[in-house]
């Protein structure tokens, strides 16, 4: 497939202080931007200047959320190099994504090289400071102007770049979360397992409330029995209980993260004992009175490895570690970072 390029004639300044960018705030000069309707399938690619799109007030996404999204960062690293992190993974989960919410599919490799061209063109925006990195924001979207609750006939899939600041700009800091009992984010069968943006629109309410009390996210469970743990806010969990790491088993309501995935291939690489499986929250609650409750941590593109250092169950306020960082997270830590800047060597290919 052919690839248009428009290069902007007004460049950015690009940011001068690179301990403020913060995160999705600052924006890139050019964009990657392909059309789809019935009679041409998916076509027009082109990158253009980055800039407003025109869409008309009846396009069927702003009113029925037909609307898929990924997230992934490119690096740069000591000598220079940009660096991908697992990018194929993101493609096949958006083509995922696209599937559930009836999406005709991407060509995943066609959409990583116009990323890898958008990169190539963008390269001087990927920022340099330690921790910094530029966050890739691909999604798609119904654009037929349309009211009828029915799979859009058009679409636009857009990749937009925007340099982000270091997560954690003096080591890895340990979160807040409690276990949220009264909202639900996903059930089985629903969209929980994909990229939806409305899943995020329905999990702000807790997430306002969780803030509100001091804590950073919360821990969902299960949306049908309300019994068993499935992920945080933007994370997927792992909880060291004895001599096991045990992370919630994909039942069909969890995002399948591809941290959570590199960090299940990593401890396993590693001899450790790592077990997928349900994992109900009065079990978490005896472990933890048991003093088996080792560690916990998060795990997704955006912090990397998040530590747990408080985890409220209802009346019952855990304190982890200490206020130390656990020994697995920030090994894990260490280790994905390391690879991801380009600083250790990357023994599975992960690198792009
Ligand atoms: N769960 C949810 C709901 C998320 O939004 C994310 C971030 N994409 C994750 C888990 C972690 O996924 P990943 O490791 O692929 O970033």
């Amino acid at each position: 497939m052919e690839l248009s390029v428009t290069l902007t004639k007004q460049p950015k300044q690009k940011p001068a202080d690179e301990s403020k960018l913060g995160f999705g705030k600052i924006f890139t000069d050019h964009m990657f931007v392909m059309d789809y309707d019935p009679e041409h399938g998916w076509h027009n690619a082109q990158i253009v200047p980055y800039g407003p799109l025109e869409i008309l007030p009846a396009c069927t996404s702003l009113h029925y959320s037909q609307s898929v999204f990924e997230g992934l960062k490119a690096y740069r690293t000591k000598t220079g190099e940009i660096r991908l992190f697992r990018p194929t993974e993101n493609f096949k989960r958006l083509n995922n994504s696209n599937r559930r919410l009836c999406i005709p599919e991407i060509d995943e490799a066609f959409a990583l090289e116009a990323l890898k061209k958008l990169l190539e063109i963008d390269r001087e925006w990927v920022p340099k400071s330690p921790g910094t990195s530029l966050y890739v924001r691909p999604f798609v979207f119904a654009t037929e102007e349309f009211l009828g609750v029915h799979p859009s006939s058009h679409y636009k899939f857009i990749i937009i770049l925007s340099p982000s600041g270091a997560y954690y700009a003096s080591g890895l800091n340990p979160v807040g979360i409690y276990v949220e009992r009264h909202y639900v984010r996903a059930v089985r069968g629903g969209t929980g397992e994909v990229k939806a943006g409305a899943n995020y629109a329905i999990s702000l309410k807790a997430q306002d409330e969780a803030e509100k009390e001091g804590y950073s996210q919360v821990l969902w469970l299960d949306g049908v029995e309300q019994k068993y743990i499935e992920e945080v806010g933007a994370m997927n969990v792992f909880f060291v209980i004895g001599d096991e790491i045990v992370t919630p088993a994909l039942r069909g309501s969890i995002l399948p993260g591809i941290t959570r995935k590199s960090a299940i291939e990593l401890l396993q690489h590693w001899g450790y004992q790592v077990v997928e499986r349900p994992l109900a929250v009065d079990e978490l609650t005896e472990a933890y009175r048991d003093g088996r409750l080792r560690e916990a941590f998060g795990t997704g593109t955006a912090a990397v490895i998040s530590p747990i250092g408080k985890l409220k169950i209802d009346d019952l306020v855990m304190e982890l570690g200490g206020g130390k960082i656990g020994e697995i997270s920030q090994k894990l830590y260490d280790n994905l970072t390391g690879i991801q800047w380009g600083e250790l060597a990357d023994p599975f290919g992960w690198s792009v």
